[in-house]
């Protein structure tokens, strides 16, 4: 709980290298040539093997030291691509350093568009500044990409419209794991960042994508939040369906924002997911703005 509080949240005035100090970072073998590895910010997925490692996502630059120290107890090959799930300062600060290392930085191209611009955040009140050109992705796509790298075809897949406009999965077959950045808060509502064409519509759609890549054993990194696997994952998805359909039944009724707040739709599930970063009303918010962009 400690770590999803810390998410995003900086304390103004002490400098930037102190804050990380007492973070250290905890690695998880996850499932063949996949590890994961948590300190703060996103969830780190580490897929090792003989022609080197592939990263998805660098949480915070101040980290990449310890982040490199503990991929290297696993592999101490070159660090070769890093995948960045979207574009949020807690999942792409090492990027630079790591660039600089020779990794090839690799997103969704509304990513990097975002990630080479300055940013504002609503649902922190912040100015994000673009990221200096030696931490932008080299490689950028639309769709979809494959890596064939360590025996296995790796496949990022583009999420429209879900936590921001330029989300991916990425799905490592033959370990049976799925990445899913931050579309996947869990044990916490998520949040969805209207600033960055983030929609509700879009992450349950994108859930409903990933369960199609579940078999047995699957399992499941989320942005956020414990390990899961995809039954965790289906009841995540049903959730967010849950809450968008009495949602939309109340703004049918004519209700404004404030008042399906004061109705809370979602109350059951408020005590165990509403005690995160994201607040039940902030979520109801995040619901309530998608489904109003819906056309008629
Ligand atoms: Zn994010």
């Amino acid at each position: 709980m400690k770590k999803l509080l810390s998410l995003l949240l900086l304390i103004p005035g002490l400098p930037l290298m102190a804050q990380f100090e007492d973070v250290s970072i905890t690695s998880t073998h996850v499932g063949g040539a996949v590890h994961m590895l948590e300190g703060r910010g996103g969830n780190l997925a580490v897929m090792t093997g003989p022609d080197g490692v592939l990263m998805v996502d660098d949480q915070y630059a101040p980290l990449t030291d310890k982040i490199l120290a503990a991929v290297r107890e696993i592999d101490d090959g070159p660090v070769r691509f890093v995948i960045n799930t979207h574009w949020h300062f807690d999942h792409t600060g090492g990027n630079e350093q790591l660039g600089g290392m020779g990794a090839v930085i690799v997103s969704q191209d509304n990513a990097r568009q975002r990630m080479s611009t300055d940013q504002f955040m609503a649902v922190i009140d912040r100015d994000i500044p673009a990221l200096p050109p030696a931490g932008l992705p080299v490689v950028t796509f639309s769709d979809r990409v494959t890596f064939h790298f360590n025996g296995e075809a790796v496949v990022a897949y583009h999420e429209a419209d879900a936590h921001t406009d330029g989300d991916i999965i990425i799905h490592f077959p033959e370990s049976n794991v799925i990445h899913m950045g931050d579309i996947y808060f869990n044990q916490t509502y998520p949040l969805i960042d209207r600033d960055s064409g983030g929609t509700v519509q879009g992450m349950i759609r994108a859930v409903q994508s990933a369960l199609g890549l579940c078999h047995s054993g699957t399992r499941v990194i989320p942005g956020h939040g414990p390990l899961a696997n995809c039954a965790d994952l289906e009841s995540y998805g049903q959730m967010l369906a849950d809450a968008t359909d009495r949602v939309r039944e109340l703004m049918e009724q004519g209700m404004t924002v404030e008042q399906v707040i004061a109705a809370r739709p979602n109350a059951e599930q408020d005590e165990n997911l509403g005690n995160g970063f994201i607040k039940p009303e902030q979520f109801i918010r995040f619901i309530y703005s998608s489904l109003a962009e819906e056309a008629p």
